[in-house]
């Protein structure tokens, strides 16, 4: 007998259906529990070892295993199927040939995921909530996934989640929808506009940083043009703390983002019960991180910290410790906003649209231009800069220097002073706003993403800060690609105070944002 049950792989971000179809054809002679099961298909190593696994689950779950030649097709056949995620369907699919779930010779309309242990209990799986949206785009109307999954698999408005304990239950739900009766018991529903209410409940908050009125500002500009942006500063003078709170002062997360997010940290399997990822990611991956790691990759490949810091903020501390060919890999995500992944057959596209944020001492003591002695060599300062690969720091529009805290800041007990990271986020959204409205018709939505053409449209300078800038640029030593990204700081600081013209002052603050470019370090 054949039966058809469905299922799904995830490649990428994406989920994609797979058809199983059992086949079961009687042996000769005696049967025994040895009787042969094939899986075909393009299945790996892992699908082929969840023969066994199957067959035990099955008798453990008290249910009759077919004394039977059995065949298990995997549909599309040119795809490359991996993981043991096709356990549940491939029992599903060989109870139904053997009459287990009526007399139906398919599982209508559900989709079923789950990795089976030998005792019939399901595990969770990679990518739920991909497979959830892929299922409702196919109007397949129930799921069966493990219960882990199932929140984040419930996001997906429209499609019956269906937590899955273990096979016995599985069974019960299954015959309860082939029968037409309905399963035993409801689907698991969340309320969608409760996720979106409940949405960034970050625990930092800007108001416990103090002093550093010019690194904060920085990250608020930074923010509002969508810059890049590099610390730079002694060791203890709250670089990191600084960077932590940068996601507490973008914008909020539209639903859609937050789905693309949560899929991409599902296909990572770190989403855990919690759901939807609510607000923008932080990722601060250590120094010795591989080329893998930061860009993605593995035989099963999965997502970087690249892509799991999209739509969120990339934190690299310590820059010139990174390893010089690991931040080479960074050029191409951050210039396509994704990355690809070749491997053998196919490749695999991941999202990687993150703000960087890197941080350095001002030199290998760490102590350069502050209060205590550097011991420093000119060519020492040099080398160590020199570290940092020059097309990198060319995607850096702010670099701003982050001194130690005096000691009087840091006991000022003036909390008015200290502003919070929501009125912080207010004048970056205005100012976003105001970016939208300029930049839309060219396809670009923030200041730092201008083209050099965009730059000579929108930038336009009077004759007094024209002035100024060349003075600042021969005074200053800056070089000639600093010119441009001068410009584009200026007009994201001319939009925080919804000024059409970039005025003198924005220009003078923007040359500010320039300290590795000064003479003194080269
Ligand atoms: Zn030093």
């Amino acid at each position: 007998m054949l039966f058809l049950t469905q299922s799904a792989a995830v490649y990428g971000i994406d989920a994609l259906i797979v058809d199983i179809e059992v086949n079961l054809q009687p042996v000769k002679g005696e049967a025994d529990s040895s009787s042969p099961v094939i899986i075909v298909g393009l299945p790996d190593t892992a699908i082929r070892e969840s023969r066994e696994r199957i067959r035990a689950a099955i008798v453990n779950s008290s249910f009759f295993f077919p004394f039977h030649k059995t065949t298990i097709n995997l549909a599309p056949a040119d795809v490359r199927k991996e993981g043991a995620s096709f356990d549940l369907p491939i029992a599903l699919g060989i109870l139904g040939a053997n009459g287990d779930l009526g007399n139906s010779e398919t599982l209508a309309n559900v989709l079923s995921i789950g990795e089976l242990s030998l005792d019939g209990r399901v595990r969770p799986v990679r990518g739920a909530l991909s497979i959830a949206l892929r299922a409702r785009e196919n109007n397949i109307e129930n799921l069966l996934l493990p219960e882990e999954n199932a929140t984040e698999a419930a996001v997906v408005q429209g499609v019956n989640v269906y937590p899955i304990r273990d096979l016995r239950q599985a069974v019960e739900i299954a015959r309860g929808l082939q029968s037409g009766k309905g399963a035993p018991v409801s689907p698991l529903k969340l309320d969608a506009s409760e996720m979106r209410n409940s949405e960034s409940r970050y625990r930092a908050d800007f108001s416990e940083v103090r002093g550093q009125q010019t690194a904060k500002r920085a990250l608020e500009v930074a923010s509002a043009g969508g810059h890049n942006i590099l610390l730079i500063g002694p060791p203890g003078s709250g670089k990191t703390m600084l960077a932590k709170r940068l996601p507490t002062i973008l914008p909020q997360l539209e639903f859609e983002e937050a789905l693309e997010i949560t899929k991409i940290h599902s296909v990572a399997g770190l989403t855990g019960k919690s759901g939807l990822v609510t607000s923008r990611p932080f990722k601060s991956p250590h120094h010795t991180v591989s080329q893998a790691g930061l860009i993605g990759g593995g035989s099963i490949p999965k997502p970087g910290e690249v892509s799991l810091a999209h739509l969120g903020v990339l934190f690299l501390d310590e820059l010139p410790e990174f390893d010089r060919g690991v931040l080479e890999v960074l050029r191409q995500p951050m210039e396509d906003k994704n990355v690809t992944i070749s491997r053998a057959a196919t490749s695999l596209t991941f999202p990687s649209n993150f703000m960087l944020v890197a941080s350095m001492n001002p030199c290998p003591c760490g102590y350069f231009g502050s209060q205590r002695e550097c011991k420093c060599s000119p060519i020492q300062i040099q080398r160590y800069i020199g570290k940092i690969s020059g097309p990198l720091l060319d995607r850096i529009d702010i670099h701003v220097d982050v001194p130690a805290v005096k000691f009087k800041e840091l006991r000022g007990k003036d909390s008015a002073a200290v502003e919070n990271s929501e009125s912080i986020r207010q004048r970056v959204i205005n100012a976003r706003e105001i970016q939208l409205k300029r930049l839309n018709g060219d396809n670009i939505y923030s200041n730092s993403a201008m083209s050099p053409s965009q730059i000579r449209k929108f930038c336009a300078l009077s004759a007094e800060s024209e002035s100024l800038l060349e003075r600042a640029m021969l005074r200053q030593g800056l070089s000639a690609r600093a010119h441009d990204r001068i410009l584009k700081v200026a007009r994201t600081i001319a939009d925080l105070e919804a000024s059409e013209n970039i005025e003198p002052p924005h220009i003078s603050e923007a040359i500010n944002y320039r300290s590795l470019d000064r003479d003194y370090w080269t």
